[in-house]
């Protein structure tokens, strides 16, 4: 597989493993602290994507990616130490042009990270509550 590609899907669950640790909760001013070698180990363990990968080659995809979301904003990394931080929640999007499912931060521009479209909506789809639903 392309390597730019591996990346780009790699930074995907990436994405996704820090909305999953935080989304439980709704204040924004707690602050995240990450050990690179803690979220290697995670992803390895939580996605079978990443099951047969070795450890090595995981923290090295980590290190490309979080540098790189260092670059947009989204983390603080600090390299020397291993430790990145989370600036803002990350919310999911889904574009209704091509469906792709965006794990973005609650800072970032709305538009799709795969066709650059803005029309993104809430990810899953709130479903109308029912009449027996309410009390
Ligand atoms: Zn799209």
């Amino acid at each position: 597989m392309n390597r730019d590609i591996e990346i780009f899907e790699f930074e995907w669950y990436l994405r996704d493993f820090f909305f999953r640790s935080t989304s439980h909760i709704n204040d924004y001013k707690v602050s995240f602290k990450y050990n690179k070698s803690d979220i290697a180990e995670n992803i390895k363990n939580k996605y079978l994507r990443y099951r047969d990968w070795e450890l090595t080659k995981i923290e090295e995809f980590l290190m490309v990616t979080l540098v790189d979301m260092g670059t947009k904003g989204v983390v603080d990394f600090n390299i020397q130490a291993g430790k990145a931080e989370l600036i803002s929640l990350f919310e999911r999007k889904q574009c209704s042009d091509c469906f792709y499912v965006n794990i973005l931060s609650l800072i970032e521009p709305k538009s799709c990270v795969r066709c650059n479209s803005k029309k993104l909506l809430e990810f899953p789809i709130k479903r109308f509550p029912r009449k027996t639903d309410s009390v």
